[in-house]
């Protein structure tokens, strides 16, 4: 098991040093590159409301634990629409210029989507897995790229103002910024506090308070972006005039409201879970089959509770899974490659919400079977039938 090198974060925003906190938590992730224990430390400062985690991993820890790429694997589905990201990038088309996307997730179907607005696309992403020759931000050049885009990166980013600042060096003057980034404002409508690796939780003050004191002023933000559970904001490459900071108790106060109301969906969470195993060891001593789908954290909560019984059988779409619950002595299947079993089952528990519908049509149109509400468990889910993780 690797463990990470924890270290004390200042708030990215104001400096200050004073904090509470709000979540503690620890993760034991499955990668590629091993299993890894990943502490949370959530705080809130005191100062101005910033939400981040404090001690974190250090940079040297984050490095190895992301040197396999942050990149999941897109055989089923994708998980952020191409059309929001699109829509908004029409809006600031350079034609003869240059889009830059850092930490581009298997970008190659949104660049193409993307292709007719801009001369020259770019992919910076760290990661060893994607087709990339720029690994770094800081390997472009000054004042060369005309928008620059990042979706979902910067909650993963230690040093914000480092990141955001060579950002700001390779646009051209009145360059745009479009960053998204998971909402904390949402975070009573998800389970997004049980993702481990995300150090930084923004809320549009925040964001743009920091952005604003490296030299962005926001110009639009929107709530319909590529990902449901987060916001997209769109910065201009010039310093904000006559800027006006936001109340900073208000903040506070708010994202202290919005923690709770994740820590709340975690615990419904976890008691869903509870009345689950009850119905899987019931069916159990009755012979049914069931299928679990997704190595997931809400798939491990499942398994610290109970032993998997006889007839079940772990599923992920992601082949690189296989060998992630061995030990657990748990083998994960590929659907492809247990189809019967799948189509036979009582019950389907599928545990990674986010891509429901495209597991469902999947059965459907591999094995011909129905899915109806009486076999199937969608955990991480609101009453709403809205995906919380
Ligand atoms: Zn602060």
């Amino acid at each position: 098991m690797h463990k990470m090198d924890m270290e004390f974060r200042a708030c990215e925003s104001c400096g200050g040093t004073n904090f509470d906190l709000i979540w503690k938590n620890s993760a034991q992730v499955t990668r590629v590159n091993g299993e890894w224990q990943f502490p949370i430390n959530t705080v809130l400062c005191r100062n101005c409301g910033f939400c981040f985690s404090s001690p974190a991993p250090s940079k040297s820890s984050l490095e190895k634990y992301y040197s396999n790429g942050y990149s999941g694997c897109k055989s089923i589905g994708l998980p952020y629409s191409i059309g929001a990201r699109v829509q908004i990038l029409k809006k600031y088309a350079a034609p003869d210029g240059v889009f830059a996307e850092v930490g581009g997730d298997e970008p190659g179907d949104f660049h193409k989507a993307c292709a007719s607005l801009f001369k020259t696309q770019l992919v910076i992403d760290i990661s060893n897995d994607i087709d990339s020759k720029l690994r770094s931000v800081k390997n472009l050049e000054g004042e060369s790229v005309d928008v620059l885009a990042h979706y979902d990166v910067l909650e993963h980013v230690l040093d914000i103002k480092d990141f955001l600042g060579e950002c700001l060096r390779v646009l051209k003057p009145s360059g745009i910024m479009i960053c998204e980034v998971p909402n904390l404002r949402l975070y009573p409508r998800n389970l997004l506090m049980l993702e481990c690796e995300h150090v930084n939780h923004f809320s549009v003050n925040t964001l743009s308070n920091i952005a604003r004191e490296i030299g962005f002023t926001l110009i639009e933000v929107s709530h319909k972006c590529s990902r449901s559970f987060g916001f997209l904001a769109v910065f201009c490459k010039q310093p904000e005039k006559n800027a006006v900071s936001y109340d900073h108790t208000v903040e506070y106060i708010d994202a202290l409201a919005c923690l709770r109301g994740g820590m709340d969906q975690i615990e419904l969470m976890l008691s869903n879970v509870k009345k689950l195993t009850e119905k899987i060891n019931t069916l159990s001593l009755e012979n049914k089959k069931m299928t679990l789908w997704g190595v997931t954290e809400i798939l491990r909560r499942i398994l610290e509770v109970m032993k998997l019984p006889k007839g079940a059988i772990i599923v992920d779409s992601d082949p690189r899974r296989k060998g992630f619950l061995l030990n657990e002595g748990i083998e994960v299947f590929e659907p492809k490659n247990v189809i019967e079993h799948i189509a036979t089952s009582d019950l389907i528990i599928i545990c990674a919400p986010r891509y429901k519908s495209e597991i469902i049509d999947w059965i459907f149109k591999k094995s011909g079977k129905q899915i109806s509400s009486d076999n199937i468990v969608v955990l991480g889910e609101s009453l709403s039938g809205e995906s919380l993780l």
